[in-house]
């Protein structure tokens, strides 16, 4: 069933994308997002080609293509002696096995990629430092005069619209947070491979690098123990912080602990992830992204699943069922999609933060399997064609 108009709350990864697929058939948007200005929050993401399908198929993907970089493997590093211990090939590889581009970039990059779609695209527009919060439909009349038919909750982790879907998710704090700082490329110490996506795995803790070329350096997250700060992306780390991360480090290489202590800036952000629950009331609200799902960082695959959330439903929205199934068969699809992709990033922090005996065996394992072999594994994850 198609629809003449959607309102969209939110304009992250899920919304700007939601715009531009509903738009590709036809819809009207009108987005609504809080802030005044999307200007540069949170860090670098990494595009998988289950994401960058999508974002060509909605013509993005040329203006990331002009900025981004295409490493050549994702590589698994031993933080506690450099050592590699696997890798996952990416660059060219990539685009010929899994048929579009593995790329990393800074999320406002991405952002103002798909801003700027919203902004040509006659059929969407952009209601900026407009929160909705409340009784969405009473809020959005009073803001545009007009009924919509489905109202998409596409305002992260900590959305309001939730509170209009009976059984919907809620967030849970994972005890887990997520430090972020970048270094100039000037200051790469010898043992960073500019090429590449690291992970740097130890006991308890990991550290993600890679390249940005937006900022000529790196983007360097590490994913520790720690407690929530509230509700931001973005909090200042204090002395006290500070100490409790690099406590967790004690048994690191000590050229990974000096690049951390000498961090300029560092933030650092709590990771909330939300659970089972609907995320569609029936009727005329339905949830993407994080609002519906967020999950840890582990597979690097939030973004990813924002973006083919948004495709997903545009286009069963505008296939042949009434539109209470259209959510219904939504919901039931991905809902199926992300708890295979959840259950890879259990996986992986099992993995990743593995201690004592299963770190060494971890370690073996890994050593044994070749790129190829690898690489096979993420077929069903970066092979996936959203439809
Ligand atoms: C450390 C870390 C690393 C990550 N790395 C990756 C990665 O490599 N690859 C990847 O795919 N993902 C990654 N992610 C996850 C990814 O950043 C998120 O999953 C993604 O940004 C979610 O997009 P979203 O549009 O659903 O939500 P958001 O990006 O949170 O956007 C929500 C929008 O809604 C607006 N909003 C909120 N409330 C309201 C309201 N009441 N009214 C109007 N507007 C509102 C907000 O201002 C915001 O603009 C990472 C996450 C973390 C924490």
């Amino acid at each position: 069933m198609s629809i003449e108009r959607v309102a969209i709350i939110g304009a992250g990864m899920a919304g700007l994308t939601a715009a531009l697929a509903f738009a590709r058939h036809g819809t009207a948007c009108d987005i609504f997002e809080e802030v005044a200005a999307l200007i540069e929050v949170g860090a670098g993401l990494q595009v998988s080609p289950n994401a960058s399908h999508v974002l060509s198929e909605l013509g993005v993907l040329p203006a990331l293509e002009a900025v981004w970089t295409e490493p050549d493997r994702i590589a698994l590093v031993s933080g506690t002696s450099l050592r590699p211990l696997a890798h996952v090939p990416a660059g060219r590889f990539a685009r010929e096995r899994w048929g579009s581009p593995y790329g990393v970039l800074h999320r406002a990059t991405l952002q103002q990629a798909l801003l700027a779609a919203v902004e040509r695209n006659p059929l969407c527009s952009i209601h900026l430092d407009t929160p909705i919060r409340n009784d969405p439909h009473v809020t959005l009349a009073g803001i545009t005069g007009r009924t919509y038919p489905l109202i998409v909750g596409a305002d992260g982790v900590w959305s309001n619209l939730r509170a209009g879907i009976p059984d919907s998710p809620e967030p849970d704090f994972s005890r887990n947070v997520a430090w972020r700082f970048t270094i100039p490329g000037s200051a790469r110490p010898d043992w960073l491979d500019a090429g590449q996506v690291t992970a740097f795995l130890g006991p308890s803790t990991h550290v993600v690098a890679y390249p940005l070329r937006e900022i000529d350096g790196f983007n360097i997250v590490a994913i520790a123990s720690g407690i929530s700060p509230g509700k931001t992306w973005d909090a200042q780390a204090g002395d006290a912080q500070r100490r409790m991360l690099l406590g967790q480090f004690h048994r690191w290489d000590r050229r990974i602990v000096q690049l951390i202590e000498r961090a300029e800036r560092p933030t650092f952000w709590p990771l909330y992830h939300v659970a089972a629950g609907r995320w569609h009331n029936g009727r005329d609200m339905v949830l993407i992204g994080d609002a519906a799902h967020a999950m840890m960082p582990f597979a690097a695959q939030g973004a990813s699943m924002a973006i083919e959330d948004a495709f997903v439903l545009a286009n069963r929205v505008a296939g042949p069922l009434p539109l209470a199934q259209a959510l219904t068969e939504f919901e039931s699809e991905r809902t199926q999609r992300i708890a295979k992709v959840r259950a890879r990033g259990l996986f992986n922090r099992f993995a990743y933060h593995a201690r004592g005996p299963i770190r060494l065996g971890r370690d073996i394992v890994l050593s044994l399997r070749p790129p190829q072999s690898l690489a096979a594994d993420f077929d069903w994850l970066y092979g996936f064609k959203a439809k």
